[in-house]
């Protein structure tokens, strides 16, 4: 029942060798953070589960697909892995409710009234269901990222992924954007999360990943991780 089998994973970029031997197995309904200094290889790692970077060397399956640098499972991996960017990533064009149905409509084929509905609830879910018909330019980042992270929900996804969700964002709006987040976890959602918020690792985590220059360095119980200097 692992849904992330990570083998001997080693990535490249040019001669840089920015992923060594990675191995990581994640079960499902797990909870992972993994953090590390700067430029040690977490968002490259992340990156590489939902095919949004290629790699030369070792296996990654996930979901039980097998993934080989080849376009034909890009879209199935697309559709189960849900990620959410440091910089929300909205079409700045299209209204909240628009962003959030482009997906269900246009890539699952899902009705337009049908995904509506959907995307109705999750932005309850988030917390502003009142912002439906805003541009992402008139919310606050804290509002924007909940709306990033509706939109992967109305994928309805098996995992989902976060890159230093946080990170681009005033100190008064993390905190809406963890509760929401720590709802995710307690509903047994398989969570990879980079980020330094060490209160969500110690409230949520099953397990700790510490990188550091492309290598996993340690792996702990948060709470022994937070004991062990
Ligand atoms: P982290 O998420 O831990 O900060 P990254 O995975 O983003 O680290 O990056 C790891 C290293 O790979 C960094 O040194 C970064 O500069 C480098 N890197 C990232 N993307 C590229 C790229 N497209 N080409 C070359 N180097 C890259
Ligand atoms: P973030 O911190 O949001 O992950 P980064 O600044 O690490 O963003 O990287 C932004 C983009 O630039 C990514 O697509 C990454 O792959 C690319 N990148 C990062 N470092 C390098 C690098 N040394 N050479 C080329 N591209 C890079």
């Amino acid at each position: 029942e692992d849904i992330i089998v990570i083998e001997n994973l080693n990535k490249w970029y040019g001669n840089f060798h920015v992923l060594r031997d990675i191995n990581l197995r994640v079960k499902k309904g797990e909870r992972i953070v993994i953090c590390g200094p700067s430029g040690s290889g977490k968002s490259t790692t992340i990156r590489c589960i939902n095919r949004l970077e290629e790699f030369q060397e070792g296996s990654l399956v996930v979901d039980g697909v097998e993934m080989i640098n080849d376009v034909k499972n890009i879209e199935t991996i697309r559709k189960d892995v849900g990620m959410v960017f440091q910089h929300f990533n909205l079409f700045p064009h299209l209204t909240i409710l628009e962003n959030l149905t482009l997906g269900p409509i246009w890539v699952q084929k899902k009705p337009k009234a049908e995904a509506e509905a959907t995307a109705m609830q999750y932005l309850e879910r988030v917390k502003i269901p009142d912002q439906a018909d805003k541009y992402p330019g008139q919310l606050s980042g804290g509002q924007q990222q909940r709306v990033a992270i509706a939109r992967s929900l109305c994928m309805n996804p098996n995992i989902m992924l976060f890159d230093e969700p946080t990170s681009a964002l005033d100190p008064e709006m993390i905190k809406e954007v963890l509760d929401v987040m720590v709802e995710l976890a307690q509903e047994g959602m398989t969570m990879l999360c980079v980020t330094h918020e060490m209160g969500f690792a110690k409230k949520v985590a099953d397990r700790v990943i510490f990188m550091d220059a492309g290598q996993i360095v340690e792996e702990n119980e948060p709470n022994e991780f937070f004991n062990n200097p």
